[in-house]
């Protein structure tokens, strides 16, 4: 085992926590208070490589890793996680579905443009009665000769105000159940696609959340994402890898937190003392330390698995499960080691504590992957 970082690693760090600092944080609580996309900075995160860190350089992408991707996101959450989220939906969800079940047509037309972030991409699984039990999907692709014709509406699709291209799932069979299900690529300028109601959101909020409507929406045949009927189990293959980028931005989020509540409590004087003198205070920040570090390892763990095609259900919904849950308590810790003003806008806990939520929910509840990882467990 080797847990050394590359020199390349730390580089890649360092540069994107200096690219963070410097672009985003000045503007983190605007984009917040009025649910700013920051499209500006997407281009030139795009420009820096990070749309597309995980795909060759040959279609456009910076040729990197999971354990990479990983540190990309998280730098970037540790100072704006909705920038996290929107960086991770598109390169883990939409276009790593494009690179991993589509034809060498399909990769060719849509990786460089997405992998560059000239086009921002959006993965619509979520329907408004297909949550957790995502197969069941209402949606349908019907066949009329070469085209499909799609029809339903999705909901929560990160991005989707924004983005180029669609990933989106459709009943095609609806007697094959799981394997009735098939995955399309849609440009934003078909006609029949539209984008329905943007929500007002509690955390993240500088990610758009929204609606994909298909009305009579006609794709030609070339537009099959995979094989026709394995959508479903696609999109499970793909949220494997998506999980590790959800505990790559709980990750970050709870190493932004931590940072902001050990600083303050070395300046916070009460009593006489600094509150980090008080060891109620000091056991917090022991916790919140090992959380992290623990959260982070399973997040490496289930990149370096990934980065050599193992399959990793298992792990990536465990350091999922762990990361987002050490997540949560840590930006709550973080808050109450702020006391008041851990309550107050003016300091950077109160907006991580409404994002963090978000891990425990998104590509999959923490029930949800207590489910996946018992199955692997008892099968
Ligand atoms: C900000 C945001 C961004 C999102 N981005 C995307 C996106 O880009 N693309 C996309 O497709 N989706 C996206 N989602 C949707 C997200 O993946 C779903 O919200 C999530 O999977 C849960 O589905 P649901 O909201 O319908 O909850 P439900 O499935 O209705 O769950 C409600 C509760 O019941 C529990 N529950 C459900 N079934 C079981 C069970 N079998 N056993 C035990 N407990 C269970 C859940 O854990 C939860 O606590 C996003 C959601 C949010 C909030």
């Amino acid at each position: 085992m080797n847990f050394d970082y590359t020199p390349e690693q730390v580089e890649l760090r360092k540069t994107v926590r200096e690219f963070a600092q410097a672009e985003i944080a000045p503007q983190v609580m605007e984009w917040d208070e009025a649910q700013t996309f920051p499209l500006e900075v997407i281009r030139k995160i795009g420009e820096l490589g990070y749309m597309g860190t995980i795909f060759p350089e040959e279609l456009g992408g910076a040729g990197l890793g999971y354990i990479d991707y990983s540190i990309v996101i998280e730098e970037l959450a540790r100072v704006d996680p909705s920038v996290g989220l929107i960086v991770a939906a598109h390169t883990s969800l939409a276009a790593n579905h494009i690179y991993s079940m589509g034809s060498e047509e399909q990769r060719r037309r849509y990786l460089p443009r997405l992998a560059r972030g000239e086009w921002i991409g959006c993965w619509s699984l979520t329907e408004p009665e297909a949550g957790s039990d995502a197969a069941g999907t209402r949606s349908t692709a019907l066949r009329q000769g070469d085209s499909w014709v799609l029809n339903g509406s999705k909901t929560f699709t990160t991005n989707a105000h924004h983005a180029d291209v669609c990933v989106a799932m459709a009943v095609t069979d609806r007697g094959a159940a799981q394997h009735g299900i098939s995955a399309f690529i849609i440009d934003k300028d078909t006609p029949g696609f539209r984008l329905g109601r943007k929500e007002n959101k509690l955390g993240m909020r500088a990610s758009a959340t929204g609606e994909v409507i298909f009305e009579n929406c006609r794709l030609a045949g070339s537009q099959l994402l995979g094989r026709q009927g394995e959508g479903f189990v696609d999109s499970l293959k793909v949220l494997d890898g998506g999980r590790i980028s959800i505990a790559a931005l709980a990750v970050g989020t709870a190493q932004g937190a931590y940072d902001e509540a050990l600083k303050y409590s070395k300046q916070r004087k009460q009593f006489g003392r600094f509150i980090s003198e008080f060891q109620a205070i000091q056991f917090k920040l022991a916790d919140m330390a090992a959380g992290i570090e623990a959260a982070r390892l399973l997040t490496y763990h289930a990149g370096w698995m990934k980065d050599r095609n193992q399959r990793v259900t298992k792990e990536a919904a465990i350091a999922k499960l762990f990361a987002s849950e050490v997540a949560v308590r840590v930006a709550g810790e973080a808050v109450q080691i702020l006391g008041g003003y851990g309550f107050i806008k003016d300091y950077r806990v109160e907006k991580f504590y409404r994002d963090v939520k978000l891990c425990t929910i998104g590509e999959g509840t923490s029930e949800i992957q207590r489910l996946v990882i018992a199955r692997q467990l008892l099968k």
